[in-house]
């Protein structure tokens, strides 16, 4: 089998769109967010603009299909896409209405909605009109085991009663509605067919909002919610009768693919930062450029990057293909969600005294950054899921290379 890195001209072309409207348009937007004189209000009105400009230019959702008014791009074009998006931080996904938790949740209606439930809740989000979120952690019970959820939906004729209490559903202040995981059925085994997925409009009754959940990276629309007899239609299930947990499996495979993405968009700006002020400031007779120690931070951040990207391009070569990937997004979500960490600390490091002020994004980006080992997946997590594969793999083949990427 040929392994070709080419990029088709169509998707560098896509890319270069991307990247330029994002320099030229995008960018300079972004700065004005900055500061202490920053006009908040002025700001969302041209961010308002700017998706227009998006439709405009025919970035509008790059990751649907033409019939939801999108790009088409598989997987594998996403990551270029995402990665161009991902250098202004979270406004640039947004812009191009492929940003989290929306861009997931498309994809979950897409795949498991009925045909009425996309009409009524894909259709608006993809045309922009409106937002969604996803409600599956809850403050009481550890979010690495969904099988502990405690929300429960009790069938109460032709609606679903839910009661419980979530938190840190992302987009929650504004959304027109929720994909909820609760449980409707406690004694079920495996213990992963507890859970069934809801689509619940809101503001509805019951359902309050009971404060933004303050974060390190200040207040980001991360609430926290209270749902109390909240009732749903029958006809809202997403998927079916304990399809909960496949359900958040299937969605945070690619989603957590698209984190990262964005994230290497991310790092790279950190990258560039770290050089851009290692080329410009002297002492002890040099640049900072010209001394081993900050080029060995600069070749570490390369080949991290490097990595990432081959990890982040053959995952999603292996989603686009429909072969097993989710032990290769594991391995991703691990190393890009600390690559990302890493290069923003040393690009901290090389600025000095600057890096720790509020002065450059590099505060921000790194405070952003410490959720990526957290969300979606703590690295623990992950890492045990990794080894249990190559144990699998190990005890099964008596070679680990097919938990290992399967490649060479
Ligand atoms: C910025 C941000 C946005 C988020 N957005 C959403 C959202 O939109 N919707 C949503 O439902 N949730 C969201 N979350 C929640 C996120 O999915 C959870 O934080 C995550 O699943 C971990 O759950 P937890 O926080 O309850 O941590 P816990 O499950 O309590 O875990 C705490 C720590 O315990 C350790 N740990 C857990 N399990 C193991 C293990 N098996 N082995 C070793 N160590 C382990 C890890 O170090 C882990 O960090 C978001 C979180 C953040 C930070």
């Amino acid at each position: 089998m040929p392994v070709d890195f080419t990029l088709s001209p169509e998707v560098e072309e896509v890319r270069l769109r991307v990247r330029k409207f994002m320099d030229e348009e995008v960018r300079p937007i972004q700065d004005t967010l900055r500061g202490a004189g920053a006009d908040r209000r002025a700001y969302v009105e041209q961010i308002v603009k700017l998706r227009q400009r998006a439709k405009e230019v025919g970035i509008w959702n790059p990751h649907l299909p033409a019939e939801w008014g999108g790009m088409g791009l598989g997987p594998v074009a996403m990551a270029f896409v995402s990665a161009e998006a991902g250098r202004t931080g979270g406004i640039g996904p947004y812009i191009i209405n492929a940003q989290a938790p929306d861009e997931g949740n498309m994809h979950t209606l897409l795949h498991w909605g009925t045909p009425e439930q996309k009409e009524k809740y894909l259709r608006p989000l993809a045309e922009g009109r409106v937002r969604s979120c996803f409600a599956m952690t809850e403050p009481e019970v550890a979010g690495s085991d969904p099988t502990l959820i405690q929300t429960t939906a009790v069938r109460d004729g032709d609606d679903w009663v839910l009661n419980g209490h979530k938190w840190f559903s992302s987009g929650a202040h504004g959304a027109a509605f929720a994909i909820v995981i609760a449980c409707t059925d406690p004694d079920a085994d495996p213990p992963q067919a507890r859970n069934t997925g809801f689509i619940v409009e809101t503001p509805t009754e019951g359902w309050e909002i009971v404060r933004d959940v303050e974060t390190m990276a200040g207040p980001a629309n991360h609430p926290e919610i209270r749902l109390t007899n909240v009732r749903v239609p029958v006809d809202n299930i997403l998927g079916g009768r304990g399809d909960g947990h496949r359900l958040g499996q299937a969605r945070l495979g690619p989603a957590r693919l698209a984190h990262c993405m964005r994230w290497i968009g991310q790092a790279e700006v950190a990258l560039e930062m770290l050089v851009d002020r290692a080329l410009k400031r002297y002492a002890h007779g040099s640049y900072l450029a010209e001394k081993q120690a900050i080029q060995w931070m600069m070749a570490e951040s390369a080949m991290e990057l490097y990595t990432g990207k081959l990890m982040v391009l053959h995952a999603a070569y292996k989603i686009e293909k429909g072969l097993p990937f989710r032990q290769e997004v594991s391995m991703a979500k691990v190393h890009v969600a600390n690559t990302l960490w890493r290069v923003i600390d040393r690009a901290i490091q090389v600025h000095g005294a600057l890096g720790y002020s509020t002065d450059t994004p590099l505060a921000d980006m790194m405070r952003t950054a410490r959720a990526a080992r957290l969300a979606d997946g703590a690295d623990e997590v992950h890492m045990q899921t990794i080894a249990r594969n190559v144990i699998s793999a190990y005890k099964k083949e008596g070679r680990t290379r097919s938990a290992t990427g399967d490649l060479l």
